[in-house]
C-alpha cells in the first residue's frame, strides 16, 4: 500500500570517532525513503535547493521512490553538521542551516493525496497538520515524530497534530519532555490521551519498546562489532517499521511486532557506514536475513 513521507532532505557533514565526510546525503526523508523502499513504494514531500543536482537525485533514482512531491526551490538546501563523542553516545550539532527549508510549505501531488500509510517526519507540527488536511481520506496509520524544539517551542501546535496520529515514534528524553512524566509505563498512558494509541520509543544503541493499549514489546539493536555513523539510524527505523506495515497492509499484534525487528534490522545497516551508503547498498536478502538472525538473538524458553 502507498506509503507517503514528509521531512527533511539535506547535506549532511558528520564527524564520529571512524572518520568524517564533508557533504553527504542526509535528511530524515532521505532516510526514510531509502530505508521503507526496501519494503514497498514511497512518495516523498520535500525541498531541496538548487544545490541539490541529478547527481544527489541517482541515490533515489531505481528505487520505488516517488520524487513528484519533491519541490526545488532557489538557493541552498538544507545543511545539517553534527559531531560525534568518542562512545557515540552523544552528538553536538555543529551546524543548522535551514537554508530553503526555512519557508517549506508542504505540497502533496494530487495523486500522494489518497496515501494510506503517512510518516510525518519531524518538523513543524503546524506543518505536520496540514499535510494531513491535504489527504483526500484519513490515513489507515498516520506516524509521527518529533524533537524538544518543537515541544518546548509549539507545544499547543503539536497537541493539534497529534489528536489524529496512530503511532508517536520518538525517544525517552521526548518521551519525558512532552509528557512530564519519568516512568515509560506512565508516560505512554499520557500519551494515548493525546490521540496515538501506540507509542514507539528509540533508544539508539537499547533499541527500541513499543507501548500500545494492549500489549508491550521490546527489541535490541543489532549486535554490531563496529558503528561508523549513527545518523540517520532513527529515521531507518522509522523507515523500515512503516515500510514493513504498509507490506502487509495489516495492522494487528503480529504486524506491529515484525515492524519493529524491520526497524531495528534496517537500522543496523545504516550506522555500518557513513551517510545512507550502507542503507542504499543494503539488499532484500540481507535485511531478511538479519531478521532471521535476529528472532534467534531474543528466543528463549521457559
Ligand atoms: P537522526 O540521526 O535520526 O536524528 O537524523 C539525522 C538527520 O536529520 C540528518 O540527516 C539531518 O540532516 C536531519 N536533521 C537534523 N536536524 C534537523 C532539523 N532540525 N529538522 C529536520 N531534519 C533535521
Amino acid at each position: 500500500m502507498s506509503l507517503l513521507v514528509v521531512g527533511s532532505v539535506a547535506f549532511d557533514a558528520i564527524e564520529t570517532p571512524l572518520g568524517k565526510v564533508e557533504r553527504t546525503l542526509g535528511g530524515a526523508a532521505s532516510y526514510f525513503a531509502l530505508a521503507a523502499s526496501h519494503f514497498a513504494p514511497v512518495r516523498i514531500v520535500a525541498v531541496v535547493g538548487d544545490d541539490f543536482t541529478k547527481k544527489e537525485e541517482a541515490a533515489f533514482r531505481g528505487r520505488k521512490i516517488d520524487l513528484s512531491g519533491l519541490e526545488r526551490a532557489t538557493g541552498k538546501s538544507f545543511f545539517w553538521s553534527g559531531r560525534y563523542s568518542l562512545n557515540m553516545n552523544e552528538r553536538t550539532t555543529l551546524a543548522t542551516e535551514l537554508n530553503v527549508f526555512a519557508d517549506f510549505r508542504p505540497t502533496l501531488p494530487d495523486p500522494y493525496r489518497d496515501s494510506k500509510f503517512v510518516f510525518l517526519g519531524n518538523i513543524d507540527p503546524t506543518l505536520q497538520r496540514s499535510v494531513l488536511q491535504q489527504m483526500r481520506q484519513k490515513p489507515k496509520v498516520a506516524a509521527l515524530d518529533t524533537m524538544n524544539y518543537w515541544i518546548s517551542g509549539t507545544p499547543e501546535a503539536l497537541r493539534q497534530a497529534l489528536k489524529d496520529i496512530h503511532i508517536l515514534m520518538i525517544n525517552d528524553d521526548e518521551t519525558r519532555q512532552l509528557t512530564g512524566e519519568h516512568n515509560l509505563l506512565r508516560a505512554a498512558k499520557a500519551v494515548f490521551k493525546m490521540g496515538p494509541r501506540t507509542l514507539v520509543i528509540k533508544r539508539g544503541e537499547h533499541g527500541a519498546l513499543m507501548i500500545h493499549e494492549k500489549f508491550i514489546f521490546s527489541v535490541p539493536a543489532f549486535p554490531l562489532e563496529e558503528v561508523r555513523d549513527p545518523t540517520g539510524a532513527g529515521d531507518s527505523f522509522a523507515g523500515g517499521f512503516m515500510g514493513y506495515l504498509a507490506s502487509v497492509g495489516r495492522i494487528n499484534d503480529k504486524t506491529l511486532r515484525s515492524a519493529m525487528v524491520y526497524g531495528s534490522v534496517v537500522g543496523s545497516f545504516t550506522v555500518e557506514s557513513f551517510g545512507v551508503e550502507r542503507l542504499a547498498s543494503v539488499t532484500r536478502r540481507e535485511i531478511a536475513a538479519r531478521a532471521r538472525h535476529f528472532s534467534k538473538l531474543t528466543a528463549f524458553r521457559l
